[in-house]
């Protein structure tokens, strides 16, 4: 593969930012003739908006924290205080619609359990806000198009929180994966899981949409996908949970599906909320390129077999971290009036599969995916 390629298999990630016509920066410690950032709204202050992705901000170049929502005063106060957004700047889930009024606020990056996903992109999108929504995108179909339609009408990115698309590992998976690099791909196979602590919105399928599928599984699809880059053309899964355990009264536990692709290739996947997996493995015709683990927040591993040979690949540290890459990324869409690389589109298509998945799964059948 040429260095010229490798802009296109990658999406153009990183490409400079064209400042021109933007206006001065704003408030908010973006300084006199510093360039503009994009000022994020967090919705939703619970683990991953806290311990992950409110932290990266101090990591990024293009994209700064300067407004809160939560239905909890106390968080407000505490993460107000603690990252030093002010209390005009701070909104309970009542007073969302007024982010309309606040200038600083360019995007809104929606952190809540699953099934309020769809309705804070739409009430963001109808305020004039760009989205970043994190995954599972939603809990059906029908609503990753209501998204998609309220962002298109409204002129408003829409980017899915697909946070290894921006993880330098990855990114070179897919490079050599889909550059033949172990000759052309035959098998994918792909495992995500962990055993699932009890009392939480995942097992609650009404906030989930479902079980380990919406929430690790979905990890084991996304590679299958980015992997091949290509769509699959039938599903056949099987489930198997115990509904006896206080768990899983409403939500699925383990299951395995195998997606046909048009090229061929076949990929073997695993999702489960009683194991704990993380890794994939690309066979082509000449080896294989493994990754485990796959999909952490940190120390990602890469092996590559080829020609009977087998060695690790190490990377140097990235200058920015997969957080930090991905909230810029969206920065940089807004800014250059690019296409993020995982949009709306690429959330729909996961959730496309996901309820073939189920359909697969309940009916005991093979299901077409194709037209
Ligand atoms: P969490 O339970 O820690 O946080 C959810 C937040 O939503 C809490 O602050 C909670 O108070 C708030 N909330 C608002 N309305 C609620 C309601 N009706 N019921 C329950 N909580 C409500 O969950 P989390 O782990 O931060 O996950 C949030 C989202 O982020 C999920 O969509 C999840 O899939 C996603 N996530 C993504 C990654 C990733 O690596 N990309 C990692 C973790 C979570």
């Amino acid at each position: 593969m040429t260095i010229g390629s490798r802009r296109d298999v990658l999406g153009g990630i990183g490409a400079g930012v064209v400042l021109a016509g933007l206006g001065s920066g704003r408030a908010l410690g973006a300084g006199v003739g510093s360039p503009r950032k994009i000022g994020y709204a967090v919705v939703g202050l619970g683990y991953y908006a806290t311990r992950q992705i409110m932290p990266n901000f101090a990591n990024c170049e293009h994209s700064r924290l300067v407004a809160l929502v939560s239905g909890t005063p106390a968080k407000l106060e505490q993460y107000g205080t603690e990252y030093g957004i002010p209390k005009t700047h701070r909104y309970s889930y009542a007073d969302f619609d007024r982010i309309r009024d606040n200038p600083d606020i360019d995007a809104v990056y929606i952190v809540l359990p699953n099934s309020l996903h769809a309705e804070y992109t739409i009430r963001a999108a109808q305020a004039g806000k760009h989205v970043m929504c994190e995954k599972p995108m939603a809990t059906s179909v029908a609503e990753c198009r209501a998204m998609i339609a309220a962002c298109r009408k409204a002129g408003r990115k829409l980017m899915i929180g697909y946070r290894s698309r921006f993880e330098p590992y990855n990114r070179l998976a897919i490079e050599l994966a889909r550059g033949g690099h172990v000759g052309p791909t035959q098998l994918v196979t792909a495992e995500h899981g962990f055993p699932i602590q009890p009392n939480q919105w995942r097992l609650d399928k009404p906030l989930s949409g479902g079980g380990s599928m919406m929430d690790i599984g979905i990890y084991s699809l996304n590679a299958a996908r980015y992997l091949t880059g290509e769509e699959p053309v039938s599903v056949s899964a099987v489930e198997s949970t115990d509904r006896s355990d206080p768990r899983f009264r409403t939500v699925e536990d383990r299951v395995t599906f195998a997606l046909r692709f048009p090229s061929g290739v076949i990929a073997n996947c695993i999702s489960s909320y009683s194991s704990a997996h993380n890794g994939y493995r690309v066979v082509g015709t000449k080896g294989w390129i493994e990754m485990e683990p796959a999909t952490p927040y940190v120390g990602q591993a890469m092996t590559i077999r080829k020609d009977n040979q087998t060695q690790s690949r190490v990377l140097p540290a990235p200058a920015k971290n997969q957080f930090a890459g991905q909230l810029d990324h969206l920065a940089e869409c807004v800014l250059n009036g690019t296409d993020p690389i995982v949009p709306g589109e690429e959330g729909l298509a996961d959730l496309r599969v996901i309820e073939a998945i189920y359909r697969s799964a309940a009916e005991g059948r093979q299901v077409s995916l194709s037209a």
